[in-house]
């Protein structure tokens, strides 16, 4: 854009801030930042990027508009339902201001193309609500050398921080790993729709004051923010860089993005899975409700002594309420082969933990001495 055909009346309640004037307007309208993510996080740091005249905005998001996203995801309406994500945010933000470039990418990041994709902006915001995405924006990030602009909601907290930004540390410096044990998202804990708002808020600021490269304004990098809306407390921790980081250490051993096994998260739930030997040899067996989740008739041929039946899909679409399973104080899910049960096991280990083990390998595991009871 030729800074001399500039129209900055717009944008007169900034450009009149000392730290920002026509100089760093003219620095955001030469911008160029991505969105990773259109939901709740880039919805609210989409608005503000597009409202303070950054040059170029694209947004890339393979999510649908659906219905409980409508408490947090503020640029969509119920119409929108159905519609995709980035390519509704970007038609709504070209509508607020028709000066900046925006494109909505209805695609996934992918780890192939993520480095080359990342070296045609200024700056990434992560907009993303799971781990393998942040750790793949972020390994993406640091071998692009692009900054990026962290973000996190769960329940009432939020965390903010901008990485890999003048020599500071990564993600990866703070968190090495995806956790291993299973940690609940968003959809099954709730997040309180206006902590996307403070947060993507935040991050739209931070994106801000990275572009504008005014050494007199502070960035959190090498901080992480963590607000509480619940008791409105905030704590601001010091990150350093991990001199043994996989990823941007002198000792690196991720040379390209990649992406973590494409599981649900249910899945990373820990199984507390037996045996047909161990069942048989399980301790306190009149505290154990074996439940078979097969069909009817398939329970009518044949099932273990004692077992009650609820089909699978009963059990996975909540039609079953919970005083179903008072009395015992552990449930055995099984099925034929293990694949339907294992399902329903992991579901129901989330419902309730500690209580719910899975016959490995089914009824076909036993040998044919078992008796069945028909
Ligand atoms: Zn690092």
């Amino acid at each position: 854009m030729c800074p001399d055909t500039l129209n900055l009346s717009r944008y007169t309640r900034q450009t009149i801030l000392p730290q920002i004037g026509k100089e760093g307007q003219k620095r955001l309208l030469n911008s160029r930042v991505l969105c990773v993510g259109a939901g709740g996080l880039g919805c609210p740091a989409g608005q503000y990027l597009v409202a303070v005249g950054v040059g170029e905005l694209h947004l890339i998001d393979d999510d649908l508009v659906s219905e409980s996203n409508l408490q947090r995801q503020i640029l969509f309406s119920a119409d929108d339902i159905g519609k995709s994500k980035a390519e509704t945010a970007a038609k709504k933000l070209k509508s607020l201001n028709p000066e900046v470039k925006v494109k909505g990418m209805h695609a996934r990041l992918r780890a192939r193309e993520a480095v080359e994709l990342f070296k045609e902006y200024d700056l990434i915001i992560d907009g993303v609500d799971n781990f393998s995405s942040k750790f793949l924006i972020n390994d993406a990030a640091v071998l692009s050398g692009r900054p990026y602009v962290y973000g996190s909601i769960f329940k009432f907290e939020g965390q903010v921080s901008v990485f890999n930004y003048r020599g500071g540390p990564c993600y990866r410096c703070l968190y090495r790993e995806p956790p291993k044990s299973y940690v609940p998202n968003c959809a099954e804990a709730g997040v309180l729709g206006s902590v996307a708002g403070i947060c993507g808020t935040i991050q739209a600021t931070e994106a801000i004051k990275v572009l504008l490269g005014n050494e007199k304004l502070a960035v959190l990098e090498s901080k992480l923010l963590v607000f509480d809306a619940a008791n409105l407390s905030a704590r601001l921790l010091t990150v350093k860089r991990d001199p043994e980081c996989p990823v941007c250490s002198d000792r690196a051993t991720i040379k390209e993005p990649f992406e973590y096994a494409e599981k649900c998260n249910a899945e990373n739930i820990n199984l507390d899975e037996i045996t047909a030997d161990q069942l048989q040899a399980f301790p306190d067996a009149a505290n154990l409700m074996l439940l078979d989740v097969r069909e009817s008739w398939e329970f009518r041929r044949g099932h273990l002594k004692g077992a009650v039946n609820i089909p699978a899909r009963d059990l996975l679409s909540g039609k079953i309420p919970v005083d179903k399973f008072s009395g015992k104080e552990r449930i055995l899910i099984y099925c034929s082969t293990g694949e339907r049960s294992r399902r329903v096991a992991v579901e129901l280990t989330r419902r309730y933990p500690g209580r719910i083990s899975h016959l490995k390998g089914g009824l076909e595991s036993f040998d044919s001495t078992l008796v069945l009871e028909g």
